[in-house]
């Protein structure tokens, strides 16, 4: 009888658990730990009575690439499908996104004419950095900044504003310090093949195409741009955690956090797994916690690998959702982004009522849903002479003020909800995907039963999450 424990029940950890239980059958016992009293780590939506959903964490997924179509089958596993709600490339959340510089919005081209016109912020038709992308120097295959990247492919104006803006709204990080290759690793992978974005978009499309099923087809077919669930996301994380609990010799501890890890000494493979409560001797522990946050649990005899996993950094989001009572939203879109240069300490707003009105308070009239991001690199911005972050009502104040000049939005929200969400998205910088593969090799190295997923390591989306889950798994069972 073999046991799996997994540390960490946010989507990395259940996802391992599910597929753990699908696919490696000798583990007659998987326990998932987690040291807060919920599942979903980061995903997290809050239910009002009335109907109304605000998320605090993830909002949506896309539904392509390996990745996309993997979480759509395991929604599909975990009897979802009903309660799916696709944004369709054709709605105007999906087309519209908008860039707000120099106090105005500026929305960015969704069509091929719009590449031809001068539009704000940039001084030029975007189609000239386009046209000359396919003729840039190629990179020397050394990692190099976001920043550098997009400025050596497409220019300095769209390194300067667009990308900068875009790096804040997915990793709230700074696009000069993070790595091409290992935030944007298709990118990097084109133009190590192919010479340039262009030539990579064409020819590396072409190849094989994946045989697509159930609803990975019926989002190909429909044309859906990305999608959440009538639940809001967390109803995937809830899913998740009932499949694995409600399966035999599973089992999901909550308020139980992993204390330590300590490699068993008589060469046998194990590692006992010290909770607050009692030690279980596992035959296989995964990681799905933040890299530091595992550093902080194993023993000072494995001092090397734990300097190395606490190297990773990662920013502060303070999150304020607002509900305001009518629709208020002067533009239909996903939302906007601000480029460091326009405003430190606001990173974008999204306007969540527009994505999915399903998720608005029922009734009439129709309400609107806006969450205001705040901080991440630049989260030192936010805080007052002594350090310190400001109250919650203060917040609530400055993303009322960034809705009011940004959106021209003047009336009170009627509901707010305010979340510092605390080291929640881990910055990889230069040199990451070198770290990544070296803690690897030392953990392969030691032979310890111990395998690493999660936001830290190949990607912090929650697809990336799910499939790196998959894939660790599927690497186990060809294993064994
Ligand atoms: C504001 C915000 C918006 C985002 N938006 C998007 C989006 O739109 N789309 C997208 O794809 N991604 C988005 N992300 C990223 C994505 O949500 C996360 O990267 C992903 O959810 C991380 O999942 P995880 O399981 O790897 O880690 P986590 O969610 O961090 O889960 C780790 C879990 O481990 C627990 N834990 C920690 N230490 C211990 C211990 N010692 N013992 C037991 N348990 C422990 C924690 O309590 C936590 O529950 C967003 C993230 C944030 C913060």
């Amino acid at each position: 009888m073999s046991t799996a424990v997994v540390i960490g029940a946010g989507a990395s950890g259940l996802a391992s658990a599910f597929f753990i239980q699908k696919f490696l059958p000798n583990f007659s016992k998987v326990i998932v730990l987690e040291s807060s009293k919920r599942v979903g780590g980061w995903v997290n939506s809050t239910r009002h009575p009335d109907g109304c959903i605000f998320e605090h964490g993830p909002r949506s997924l896309r539904p392509v690439g390996e990745q996309g179509r993997n979480t759509l089958q395991l929604v599909e596993e975990l009897g979802l499908a009903k309660d799916i709600l696709p944004v369709f490339r054709s709605d105007a959340s999906a087309k519209n996104r908008y860039l707000y510089v120099k106090e105005q919005l500026c929305p960015l081209p969704n069509s091929l004419s719009g590449l031809f016109k001068t539009l704000p912020p940039f001084s030029k038709p975007l189609i000239k950095s386009v046209a000359l992308e396919p003729i840039r120097r190629r990179g020397k295959g050394n990692d190099e900044s976001v920043h550098s990247f997009v400025q050596r492919r497409l220019g300095r104006e769209m390194a300067d504003i667009a990308i900068d803006a875009m790096v804040r709204g997915i990793f709230a990080g700074d696009c000069r310090k993070l790595s091409a290759q290992a935030c944007f690793p298709p990118l990097y992978k084109m133009e190590q093949d192919y010479g340039s974005l262009f030539a990579g978009a064409i020819f590396g499309s072409k190849g094989p195409k994946p045989e697509l099923t159930g609803l990975a087809r019926k989002a190909k077919q429909e044309g859906w741009a990305s999608w959440s669930l009538a639940g809001g996301m967390q109803e995937l994380t809830d899913s998740l955690a009932d499949a694995v609990g409600n399966s035999k010799g599973g089992e999901v501890r909550l308020g139980s956090p992993c204390v330590t890890l300590t490699p068993s000494s008589d060469g046998l493979g194990k590692i006992a797994v010290q909770t607050d409560s009692d030690k279980i001797n596992a035959d296989l522990v995964v990681s799905a916690i933040y890299s530091k946050d595992l550093a902080s649990l194993l023993p000072g005899s494995m001092g090397d690998l734990r300097q190395d996993l606490s190297l990773l950094p990662s920013v502060n989001v303070v999150v304020v959702n607002l509900e305001y009572k009518e629709n208020v939203l002067p533009v239909k879109g996903f939302g906007h982004l601000l480029p460091s240069s326009e405003n430190k300490q606001i990173l974008g707003i999204v306007y969540d009522s527009c994505t999915f009105p399903e998720h608005n308070r029922k009734g009439s009239p129709e309400s609107t849903r806006i969450t205001v991001m705040m901080g991440g690199a630049w989260y030192k911005n936010l805080l007052n002479r002594d350090g310190v972050l400001p109250e919650g009502s203060e917040l609530v104040w400055m993303a009322k003020d960034a809705a009011a000049k940004q959106l021209g939005i003047r009336s009170h929200p009627i509901r707010w909800q305010v979340s510092l969400q605390k080291e929640c998205i881990p910055q990889y910088q230069l040199g990451h995907v070198a770290w990544v593969q070296s803690l690897e090799k030392k953990i392969q190295e030691s032979n310890l039963p111990l395998h690493l997923v999660g936001a830290s390591y190949r990607g912090p989306a929650v697809n990336d999450c799910i499939n790196n889950a998959r894939k660790m798994v599927a690497s186990l069972a060809q294993r064994s």
